[in-house]
Protein backbone atom coordinates (compact mmCIF):
# COMPACT_ATOMS: atom_id res chain seq x y z
CA UNK A 1 0.00 0.00 0.00
CA UNK A 2 1.65 3.56 -1.09
CA UNK A 3 0.67 6.74 0.57
CA UNK A 4 1.39 10.01 -0.79
CA UNK A 5 0.41 13.17 0.68
CA UNK A 6 -1.32 15.80 -1.57
CA UNK A 7 -1.97 18.08 1.11
CA UNK A 8 -1.95 18.39 4.99
CA UNK A 9 -1.39 22.12 5.92
CA UNK A 10 -4.00 23.62 8.83
CA UNK A 11 -4.70 26.69 6.31
CA UNK A 12 -3.50 28.35 3.40
CA UNK A 13 -0.14 30.66 3.39
CA UNK A 14 2.13 29.04 5.02
CA UNK A 15 5.21 26.91 4.48
CA UNK A 16 2.90 24.22 3.57
CA UNK A 17 0.06 25.50 0.78
CA UNK A 18 -2.45 22.49 0.18
CA UNK A 19 -5.23 21.53 2.73
CA UNK A 20 -5.71 18.08 3.48
CA UNK A 21 -5.86 15.28 1.08
CA UNK A 22 -4.17 11.92 1.19
CA UNK A 23 -3.93 9.45 -1.78
CA UNK A 24 -3.68 5.78 -0.85
CA UNK A 25 -2.45 4.02 -4.27
CA UNK A 26 -4.25 5.16 -7.01
CA UNK A 27 -7.76 4.99 -5.89
CA UNK A 28 -8.63 5.75 -2.37
CA UNK A 29 -8.53 9.59 -1.14
CA UNK A 30 -8.72 10.18 2.67
CA UNK A 31 -10.15 13.74 2.53
CA UNK A 32 -10.57 16.15 -0.08
CA UNK A 33 -9.13 19.09 0.83
CA UNK A 34 -7.64 21.94 -1.59
CA UNK A 35 -4.41 19.19 -2.11
CA UNK A 36 -5.95 17.15 -4.44
CA UNK A 37 -5.63 19.74 -6.98
CA UNK A 38 -2.25 18.34 -7.59
CA UNK A 39 -3.94 15.50 -9.55
CA UNK A 40 -4.13 15.50 -13.37
CA UNK A 41 -8.10 14.56 -14.96
CA UNK A 42 -6.88 11.12 -15.43
CA UNK A 43 -5.77 10.68 -11.58
CA UNK A 44 -8.73 12.22 -10.42
CA UNK A 45 -10.74 10.03 -12.89
CA UNK A 46 -9.41 7.19 -11.42
CA UNK A 47 -10.27 7.83 -7.85
CA UNK A 48 -13.38 5.21 -6.68
CA UNK A 49 -13.21 5.80 -3.33
CA UNK A 50 -13.61 8.96 -0.83
CA UNK A 51 -12.90 8.48 2.87
CA UNK A 52 -14.08 11.87 4.80
CA UNK A 53 -12.87 12.82 8.11
CA UNK A 54 -15.05 15.07 8.96
CA UNK A 55 -17.59 17.56 7.02
CA UNK A 56 -15.72 21.12 7.40
CA UNK A 57 -14.61 22.68 4.14
CA UNK A 58 -10.53 22.66 4.36
CA UNK A 59 -11.34 19.01 3.84
CA UNK A 60 -14.22 18.59 1.89
CA UNK A 61 -13.94 21.22 -0.94
CA UNK A 62 -12.08 19.08 -3.22
CA UNK A 63 -14.80 16.49 -3.34
CA UNK A 64 -16.63 19.40 -4.91
CA UNK A 65 -14.66 20.18 -7.47
CA UNK A 66 -13.61 16.53 -8.02
CA UNK A 67 -17.23 15.39 -9.02
CA UNK A 68 -17.08 18.17 -11.68
CA UNK A 69 -13.86 17.51 -13.34
CA UNK A 70 -14.74 13.90 -13.50
CA UNK A 71 -18.63 14.03 -14.46
CA UNK A 72 -18.43 11.64 -18.02
CA UNK A 73 -15.34 10.32 -17.64
CA UNK A 74 -16.30 7.29 -15.31
CA UNK A 75 -18.06 4.48 -15.98
CA UNK A 76 -19.15 4.31 -12.14
CA UNK A 77 -20.22 6.44 -9.08
CA UNK A 78 -17.29 7.67 -6.91
CA UNK A 79 -18.34 6.06 -3.35
CA UNK A 80 -17.94 8.97 -0.54
CA UNK A 81 -17.52 6.91 2.47
CA UNK A 82 -18.49 8.59 6.13
CA UNK A 83 -20.54 8.74 8.77
CA UNK A 84 -24.66 9.64 8.02
CA UNK A 85 -23.85 12.64 10.39
CA UNK A 86 -21.22 13.93 8.10
CA UNK A 87 -23.49 12.90 4.92
CA UNK A 88 -26.37 14.83 5.99
CA UNK A 89 -24.48 17.94 6.65
CA UNK A 90 -22.66 17.56 2.97
CA UNK A 91 -26.34 17.06 1.33
CA UNK A 92 -27.88 19.89 3.00
CA UNK A 93 -25.20 22.58 3.44
CA UNK A 94 -22.90 22.07 -0.16
CA UNK A 95 -24.70 19.52 -2.20
CA UNK A 96 -27.51 21.52 -2.12
CA UNK A 97 -27.87 23.09 -6.29
CA UNK A 98 -27.07 26.12 -3.78
CA UNK A 99 -23.39 26.03 -3.26
CA UNK A 100 -23.03 23.36 -6.11
CA UNK A 101 -24.99 20.77 -8.00
CA UNK A 102 -26.05 17.56 -5.97
CA UNK A 103 -23.75 15.17 -7.90
CA UNK A 104 -25.57 12.48 -6.22
CA UNK A 105 -28.18 13.08 -9.06
CA UNK A 106 -26.05 13.96 -11.75
CA UNK A 107 -26.33 13.18 -14.86
CA UNK A 108 -29.32 11.47 -13.37
CA UNK A 109 -29.53 9.42 -9.85
CA UNK A 110 -29.15 5.75 -11.45
CA UNK A 111 -25.68 6.78 -12.49
CA UNK A 112 -24.37 9.54 -10.55
CA UNK A 113 -21.48 10.60 -10.39
CA UNK A 114 -21.36 10.34 -6.69
CA UNK A 115 -22.51 7.67 -4.42
CA UNK A 116 -23.02 8.45 -0.58
CA UNK A 117 -22.14 5.15 1.39
CA UNK A 118 -23.01 5.77 5.04
CA UNK A 119 -19.97 3.46 7.53
CA UNK A 120 -20.02 2.12 10.61
CA UNK A 121 -16.89 3.42 12.88
CA UNK A 122 -15.32 0.37 14.40
CA UNK A 123 -16.16 -2.17 11.25
CA UNK A 124 -13.29 -2.71 8.65
CA UNK A 125 -13.82 -2.32 5.55
CA UNK A 126 -11.55 -4.37 2.63
CA UNK A 127 -11.19 -2.92 -0.41
CA UNK A 128 -8.56 -5.60 -2.37
CA UNK A 129 -6.27 -6.01 1.00
CA UNK A 130 -6.64 -2.52 2.14
CA UNK A 131 -8.29 -2.37 4.94
CA UNK A 132 -9.59 0.84 6.51
CA UNK A 133 -11.55 1.59 9.59
CA UNK A 134 -13.41 4.33 11.15
CA UNK A 135 -13.11 5.13 14.60
CA UNK A 136 -14.84 8.28 16.40
CA UNK A 137 -12.87 11.40 17.59
CA UNK A 138 -13.72 15.02 19.66
CA UNK A 139 -14.33 17.10 16.78
CA UNK A 140 -17.24 18.10 15.15
CA UNK A 141 -20.24 15.72 14.82
CA UNK A 142 -19.75 13.19 13.30
CA UNK A 143 -15.85 12.97 13.13
CA UNK A 144 -13.96 10.20 12.46
CA UNK A 145 -10.07 9.10 11.87
CA UNK A 146 -8.77 6.25 9.83
CA UNK A 147 -6.77 3.37 10.59
CA UNK A 148 -5.59 2.05 7.11
CA UNK A 149 -3.68 -1.07 6.91
CA UNK A 150 -2.01 -3.93 3.96
CA UNK A 151 -1.53 -6.91 5.39
CA UNK A 152 1.57 -6.23 6.77
CA UNK A 153 1.52 -2.73 8.03
CA UNK A 154 -0.30 0.39 8.58
CA UNK A 155 -0.76 3.72 9.54
CA UNK A 156 -3.66 6.14 11.68
CA UNK A 157 -4.86 9.17 10.46
CA UNK A 158 -6.29 11.06 13.20
CA UNK A 159 -8.25 14.15 11.36
CA UNK A 160 -8.83 16.75 13.02
CA UNK A 161 -9.12 16.14 16.80
CA UNK A 162 -8.79 17.32 20.27
CA UNK A 163 -8.37 14.66 23.72
CA UNK A 164 -10.32 11.39 22.63
CA UNK A 165 -8.81 8.73 24.76
CA UNK A 166 -10.54 5.76 23.66
CA UNK A 167 -8.96 6.28 20.10
CA UNK A 168 -5.37 5.06 21.21
CA UNK A 169 -6.11 1.93 22.28
CA UNK A 170 -6.42 1.34 18.61
CA UNK A 171 -2.88 1.40 18.11
CA UNK A 172 -2.69 -1.23 21.46
CA UNK A 173 -4.97 -3.59 19.84
CA UNK A 174 -3.59 -3.67 16.03
CA UNK A 175 0.06 -3.63 15.89
CA UNK A 176 0.29 -3.29 12.45
CA UNK A 177 0.16 0.52 13.21
CA UNK A 178 3.27 2.00 13.33
CA UNK A 179 2.80 5.32 12.45
CA UNK A 180 -0.16 8.07 13.23
CA UNK A 181 -0.77 11.57 11.62
CA UNK A 182 -2.21 13.58 14.21
CA UNK A 183 -3.41 17.06 14.41
CA UNK A 184 -1.23 19.77 16.30
CA UNK A 185 -2.93 23.04 14.68
CA UNK A 186 -1.71 25.79 17.51
CA UNK A 187 0.82 26.21 19.97
CA UNK A 188 0.92 25.99 23.38
CA UNK A 189 0.45 30.19 23.73
CA UNK A 190 -3.19 29.38 22.04
CA UNK A 191 -4.09 26.10 24.17
CA UNK A 192 -7.46 27.64 24.67
CA UNK A 193 -8.52 28.31 20.97
CA UNK A 194 -7.28 24.65 20.42
CA UNK A 195 -9.65 23.11 23.62
CA UNK A 196 -12.35 25.63 21.98
CA UNK A 197 -12.26 24.49 18.40
CA UNK A 198 -11.33 20.84 19.72
CA UNK A 199 -7.81 20.60 17.70
CA UNK A 200 -4.61 19.88 19.51
CA UNK A 201 -1.83 21.92 21.10
CA UNK A 202 1.63 20.25 21.76
CA UNK A 203 0.70 19.95 25.77
CA UNK A 204 -2.76 18.29 25.36
CA UNK A 205 -1.37 16.38 22.80
CA UNK A 206 1.33 14.96 24.58
CA UNK A 207 -1.07 13.69 27.44
CA UNK A 208 -3.23 12.23 25.57
CA UNK A 209 -0.54 10.05 24.19
CA UNK A 210 1.20 9.46 27.09
CA UNK A 211 0.88 5.97 27.96
CA UNK A 212 2.00 5.03 24.46
CA UNK A 213 5.27 3.10 23.52
CA UNK A 214 7.91 5.69 22.42
CA UNK A 215 8.41 3.29 19.13
CA UNK A 216 5.28 4.64 17.26
CA UNK A 217 6.38 7.51 15.09
CA UNK A 218 4.18 10.31 14.99
CA UNK A 219 3.65 12.63 12.22
CA UNK A 220 2.34 16.40 12.37
CA UNK A 221 -0.37 17.33 10.25
CA UNK A 222 -2.68 20.64 9.96
CA UNK A 223 -0.44 22.90 11.62
CA UNK A 224 -1.38 26.95 11.12
CA UNK A 225 -0.08 28.71 8.74
CA UNK A 226 2.74 30.29 10.05
CA UNK A 227 3.14 29.02 13.42
CA UNK A 228 4.59 25.77 12.07
CA UNK A 229 8.17 25.78 13.30
CA UNK A 230 7.06 27.04 16.65
CA UNK A 231 4.40 23.79 17.22
CA UNK A 232 7.52 22.08 16.35
CA UNK A 233 9.68 23.35 18.24
CA UNK A 234 7.29 22.88 21.44
CA UNK A 235 6.40 19.55 20.73
CA UNK A 236 9.79 18.28 20.14
CA UNK A 237 10.68 19.67 23.60
CA UNK A 238 8.76 18.92 25.84
CA UNK A 239 8.36 15.38 23.60
CA UNK A 240 11.67 13.85 25.42
CA UNK A 241 12.19 10.64 23.33
CA UNK A 242 9.66 10.57 21.33
CA UNK A 243 9.99 11.10 17.65
CA UNK A 244 7.67 14.12 16.06
CA UNK A 245 8.28 14.78 12.45
CA UNK A 246 6.02 17.69 10.49
CA UNK A 247 4.17 15.84 7.97
CA UNK A 248 4.80 17.36 4.09
CA UNK A 249 3.51 18.13 0.76
CA UNK A 250 4.79 15.30 -1.36
CA UNK A 251 5.99 12.59 1.40
CA UNK A 252 5.61 9.30 0.40
CA UNK A 253 5.27 6.19 2.87
CA UNK A 254 4.76 2.48 1.99
CA UNK A 255 3.10 0.08 4.04
ZN1 LIG B 1 -12.07 20.50 11.27
ZN1 LIG C 1 -9.16 20.95 9.23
Amino acid sequence: MRLEVLGCAGGIGGQQRFTTCLLIDHDILLDAGTGIAALGVNQLAAIDHVFLSHSHLDHVAGLALLADAVNGKRKSPITVHATQQVIDALRTHLFNWVLWPDFAAIPNADHPVLRWQPLEPGIALDLAGRQITAHRVNHIAGSVAYAACSTESGFLFTGDMGSTPPLWDVLARDRRLSRVIVDCSFPDAESQLAALSRHFCPRSLLEDIAALPASIEFLIYHLKPGQEDRIMQELNVAGGSRSFHALKCGDVFSF
